[in-house]
């Protein structure tokens, strides 16, 4: 990207930027809460998480303070429960080496738990100017159409090029640049009918004067996820509803989950399982993750007595209040609910 076009995208972003709660000032630590957010979930749905979360967490010290349970409550719905583990990892790292806030350097942010080359170069730049890009899949998009590059953007080594080819030519206002691209990719150079009769640099960009905005950006196609059967047990005893908390590494850590099984069981055979008055079969639920995909199947269970296995008995309003399920179990408690 040269003089010309960064000028451009600044002047327009100036003009043109959404007005978004993070962007209301440069404090660094919104800034952080916002990127990591926005990785996985929509602006339109971050924006009342965000706004909830400054305000019962507004800095790094109550982050690090905050109960596990209480951080999960309030991440509920975003899904991707890793991100505010490892932002509170983070917040105990600075707060154990003395410090109150997030380090204003991208050599110094890229080693903390959950900050990636992305989030790092967004800190960096956005909050204290640093000349150094933050690549996204938006940037991505944005750049190889202004280049008419037809290189493969899912490969790292690619990633990596784009990443030095910006940082060369990066301007003063190096913030202000990298959310204009990544406004530009949201707003304007958007996937599937980029909007190039109102791009302010469509002047400058290659894809678009070849006619192959279209066609751009090349990504190759990801490997097909693996699928996995599950049975998921709502056990109900005396009114209560059995839970259980997932072991602390792995898929969904810490969360809580219904009792289940990692295969197919059928109705006939949940009378060896457990002590059973009465059986009706649930919803069916698929749940995808970036890497694989659940089909899920479930029972509704009345017991006579409970199972030998320790799971935590609770009522569906302390379930629904006190208790974070992951997004793959709470079709099945909406399930539950209807039934009240
Ligand atoms: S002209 Fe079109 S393809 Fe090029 S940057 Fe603008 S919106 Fe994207």
């Amino acid at each position: 990207m040269n003089e010309e076009i960064s000028k451009e995208l600044i002047n327009w972003w100036k003009k043109n930027k959404r007005d978004l709660p993070w962007r209301k000032n440069k404090n660094p630590y919104n800034i952080w809460v916002s990127e990591i957010m926005l990785q996985q979930t929509k602006v339109n749905a971050v924006i009342p998480y965000f706004e909830k979360f400054i305000k019962e967490i507004p800095d790094i010290k109550t982050l690090a303070q905050m109960e596990e349970e209480k951080l999960l409550k309030l991440w509920e719905g975003l899904g991707y429960y890793s991100r505010v583990k490892n932002m509170q990892k983070c917040a105990k790292i600075l707060i154990e080496e003395g410090k109150v806030a997030l380090p204003k350097t991208y050599e110094k942010l890229l080693p903390l738990p959950g900050i990636g080359p992305y989030t790092a170069g967004a800190i960096a730049s956005i909050a204290y100017n640093e000349k150094v890009c933050a690549v996204d899949g938006n940037v991505l998009r944005v750049t190889t159409r202004v280049l008419n590059s037809f290189e493969n953007i899912s490969d790292g080594k690619v990633r990596k090029k784009i990443e030095q080819q910006l940082n060369k030519k990066m301007p003063e206002e190096s913030g202000n640049f990298n959310e204009a691209l990544m406004e530009l990719g949201a707003m304007i150079c958007i996937p599937i009918h980029p909007r190039c009769n109102i791009c302010p640099i469509s002047s400058y960009c290659k894809g678009y004067q070849k006619g192959n905005m279209y066609k751009l950006p090349i990504k190759e196609k990801k490997k097909k996820q693996k699928e996995e059967n599950i049975t998921v047990f709502l056990l109900i005893y005396k009114g209560k509803i059995a839970i259980k908390k997932r072991p602390n590494k792995g898929l969904l850590a810490s969360l809580f989950e219904f009792p289940n099984e990692m295969k197919r069981i059928e109705e006939k055979e949940m009378q060896n399982i457990f002590d059973i008055t009465e059986i009706q079969k649930g919803i069916e639920y698929k749940h995808i993750f970036t890497h694989k995909i659940w089909n899920m199947k479930s029972y509704k269970i009345n017991l006579e007595k409970k199972p030998k296995e320790k799971y935590i008995w609770v009522s569906l309003n302390t379930l629904k209040s006190k208790y974070t399920l992951p997004s793959a179990f709470t079709p099945f408690l909406r399930d539950l609910e209807k039934e009240k």
